[in-house]
């Protein structure tokens, strides 16, 4: 009876709080959710359903220009060592410092996919957040990561502002549809990547690193 009742204080002791989650606590538990391989599990789990969708897509085509739309940044290549290098950083310039560094890594079930869109003659269309004075580095970046031969690759302007990255990416593929592509599927790890239309199916890899509107 004693023991019920304790228990009974300790949860309502517990509801009482509205305190978040401990940021120490929290960033532990990313740390191990990607280094114990469940973040890589769980990332080629999508793209292994992506790739059986583009696959069976492309072998019932009739003469339709199918694309597959990619965002870079944790989703072709990965910063996962400038990310924990920096405590998960969400400083825009201290992003643009690694970003210039070129450093990312290949996330290999997307390039899988990559591949495997060219070879069954999918366009692939790089659309990403990042800023046009970062073409260079990120055109380095892509090719280091065995990335080669792209149909088309998306900045948005260096002095763009946008509430939702959202709007940018959107307004992309409707060009991309506009030139009569049919966008079979869109890959990314925000949901900024992918709401909007102008695709068949979306596919969101994780991503509990950072937050893009
Ligand atoms: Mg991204």
């Amino acid at each position: 009876m004693h023991y019920f009742r304790y228990l009974v204080l300790a949860i309502i002791s517990v509801n009482c709080f509205a305190e978040p989650q401990n940021l120490s606590l929290l960033k532990e538990e990313i740390y191990t959710y990607h280094d114990s391989g469940e973040y890589d599990k769980e990332l080629s789990k999508v793209i292994l359903n992506a790739t059986e969708f583009i696959i069976k897509r492309a072998n019932a085509n009739h003469n339709e220009k199918l694309a597959i739309v990619l965002d870079i940044d944790e989703t072709s290549v990965s910063n996962y060592e400038n990310i924990k290098d920096t405590e998960f950083s969400q400083n825009p310039k201290v992003i643009e410092k690694w970003l210039y560094k070129a450093e990312s890594t290949t996330i290999k079930p997307v390039l899988e996919l990559y591949n495997t869109a060219k070879s069954h003659r999918i366009a692939v269309f790089f659309v990403t957040g990042r800023k046009e004075s970062l073409k260079n580095v990120t055109i380095t970046s892509l090719n280091a990561n065995g990335y080669k031969n792209w149909d088309g690759l998306y900045f948005r302007s260096d002095d763009s502002h946008y509430k939702s990255i959202s709007t940018f990416k959107s307004a992309i593929r409707k060009n991309i549809t506009m030139q009569g592509y049919i966008i079979i599927a869109s890959i990314g790890d925000q949901m900024s990547d992918l709401t909007g239309g102008y695709a068949e199916k979306v596919f969101k890899l994780p991503n509990p690193f950072y937050f893009i509107p």
